[in-house]
């Protein structure tokens, strides 16, 4: 207080020479008047005049407790809750949540009020003063905006922990490049920025991430950008590439999430069981029996059964085009004529049929004749409407440019 008074009485002097200096004085008690009313106020109660005890609930406590502490007798408690339990669930106060309470300074053994802190979000306070009310404050919530770009540090996760963002981000950032980037082969040149909205209670309390707004990725030195855009008519929001094309494929690239490859597509190859060279129109994924086996697209289930050479499998049919086909299932997960999602589990890794050990034998369909999936371009997952596209770019170009100074920013210093 007195370093301010101080500042302002060197203004004042400073202003001295000038026309006007009373202006200058008035403007010095106004503000000592504001920073004395922030002070000396909390939850509602001047400090002046209330003193705030914050403590826990912990095991036994109630209200009827606390209040008999608090030299309340029964029959006033019992008037209290009576008056306030249709605004606040009394009995929803749980163990090991913070309360205050708010005495007189003249009569510390007397309550004025009782507040209750659920979450972060806010309070519920029972105000004993005069008639006795309840009621709860909720917090303002704020949104703040911020571009961040990095090298990637050993992993994004850590990435971002340097950058002081919430790393369930990386979780998202994997899932919003599935398609385009291998997540588990990174490298330390790969960069990426990316542009969130962070959400904050009263403006002090972090949230977490509430939306990200632009993503980029240089992987392997390819330039990636993403935006999640809902398009009209969609159900919901898909990322697209600066040009609007999605950033999901209509096939995942593998029917398992973690394999090995042991046998591609092949024309000619040794049958390991067989004994005998011939062609291989699968490839092969190697995982524990027990695996869960997905369906690379969606689409509706053709066949679903038994034969000698394929022991369990399910072939899915994904529209005219295409059709995927998965072969030596310990256990066949869906029947004929069923709806599949993309990622959705159809069956379990086994080694049913003619084969050696557990791994499904992944078979693609095009136009009827079996293909290498891993030769093929595959289609993206329903592309946006050409009509669309121009009021997606008019979104995209600000949200492009934002990213772009920060990347350049931070990568032309190096
Ligand atoms: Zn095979």
């Amino acid at each position: 207080m007195k370093r301010i008074i101080c500042g302002f009485l060197l203004l004042a002097s400073l202003y001295s020479c000038k026309d006007k200096p009373e202006e200058v004085i008035i403007e010095e008690k106004d503000a000592t008047e504001n920073i004395d009313e922030v002070v000396a106020e909390l939850y509602g109660f001047s400090l002046k005049d209330y003193e705030v005890v914050d403590d826990t609930l912990k095991s036994g406590d109630n209200l009827g407790k606390i209040f008999g502490e608090n030299h309340l007798d029964a029959t006033q408690v019992y008037n209290i809750v009576t008056r306030v339990k249709d605004s606040i669930n009394v009995r929803g106060m749980r163990i090991g949540q913070p309360y205050s309470l708010v005495k007189y300074k003249d009569n510390p053994d007397k309550l004025a009020a009782f507040i209750y802190h659920p979450n972060i979000s806010g309070y519920q306070v029972i105000d004993l003063r005069d008639s006795i009310t309840a009621y709860t404050i909720t917090y303002p919530v704020t949104i703040k905006r911020r571009t961040i770009a990095s090298k990637i540090d050993g992993s994004l996760s850590n990435s971002l922990h340097n950058e002081g963002v919430d790393q369930s981000l990386a979780t998202r950032m994997s899932q919003i490049f599935a398609w385009s980037i291998d997540f588990f082969k990174l490298q330390p040149e790969d960069r990426f920025a990316v542009t969130i909205e962070e959400k904050y209670i009263n403006d002090t309390v972090y949230v977490g991430i509430s939306k990200i707004d632009a993503a980029y990725f240089n992987y392997r030195g390819k330039d990636l950008y993403s935006f999640p855009y809902q398009r009209p008519g969609a159900k919901g929001i898909d990322y697209y590439d600066e040009e609007g094309r999605p950033m999901k494929s209509m096939f995942l690239k593998a029917p398992l999430k973690f394999f090995r490859i042991t046998s591609r597509y092949t024309k000619k190859r040794f049958h390991p069981v067989q004994k005998r060279w011939k062609a291989h129109n699968g490839t092969d994924y190697a995982a524990p029996s027990g695996t869960p086996i997905m369906s690379t697209a969606s689409g509706v289930v053709e066949r679903a059964g038994y034969t000698a050479g394929n022991g369990n499998y399910v072939k899915v049919r994904h529209n005219g085009t295409y059709s995927t086909q998965y072969l030596h299932m310990s256990k066949i997960l869906v029947k004929v004529g069923q709806y599949v999602d993309q990622g959705q589990t159809i069956g379990l890794v086994g080694s049913t049929g003619l084969a050696t050990g557990p791994h499904v034998c992944y078979r693609f369909w095009k136009n009827g004749v079996q293909v290498d999936p891993l030769s093929q371009i595959l289609p993206t997952s329903s592309p946006m409407d050409k009509k669309d596209i121009p009021a997606f770019k008019e979104h995209v170009v600000p949200l492009k440019q934002e990213l772009d100074k920060v990347i350049l920013t931070k990568f032309s210093q190096e």
